[in-house]
């Protein structure tokens, strides 16, 4: 199955921690695996801090004073950052399920990582169902 997620700014963590899990609920899996993937090239996907908002944006702080939008970048569309941006932090996350809940941490949340927005994404769900 398939999530939509809009961004409203140019870089941008969104929790879409509930959206999955409501997905666990309407596939009633009670047990087994949750395939999170984003196809896209300039936005990733991540794991990280649920409770203090400013983890998530010393994190992106971080990444856009490493990876600055000004540099000697040779791809002509002029978003090099982003595509470096969503190579850094991956495309992916595998999460395990159990008593029917994702089996993350007290303190984790799932973050889609905008790094080029606003757009209108895609993120793609997969279940593996222990029997
Ligand atoms: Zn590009």
């Amino acid at each position: 199955m398939k999530l939509t997620v809009t961004s409203r700014d140019k870089t941008q963590f969104i929790d879409i921690t509930s959206e999955i899990q409501n997905q666990v609920n309407i596939q009633g899996i009670k047990s087994g695996l949750c395939f999170v993937f984003i196809p896209h090239t300039t936005a990733g996907i991540t794991i990280n801090e649920n409770a203090d908002p400013s983890v998530q944006s010393d994190i992106l702080n971080v990444l856009n004073t490493v990876i600055p939008w000004e540099l000697n970048y040779s791809h002509l569309e002029g978003n090099s950052p982003a595509h470096v941006k969503s190579s850094i932090v991956g495309a992916s996350e595998i999460i395990a399920i159990e008593n029917g809940q994702l089996a993350l941490g007290t303190w984790q949340g799932v973050y889609f990582c905008e790094f080029d927005g606003p757009r209108t994404r895609h993120v793609n769900i997969k279940f593996i169902e222990d029997r």
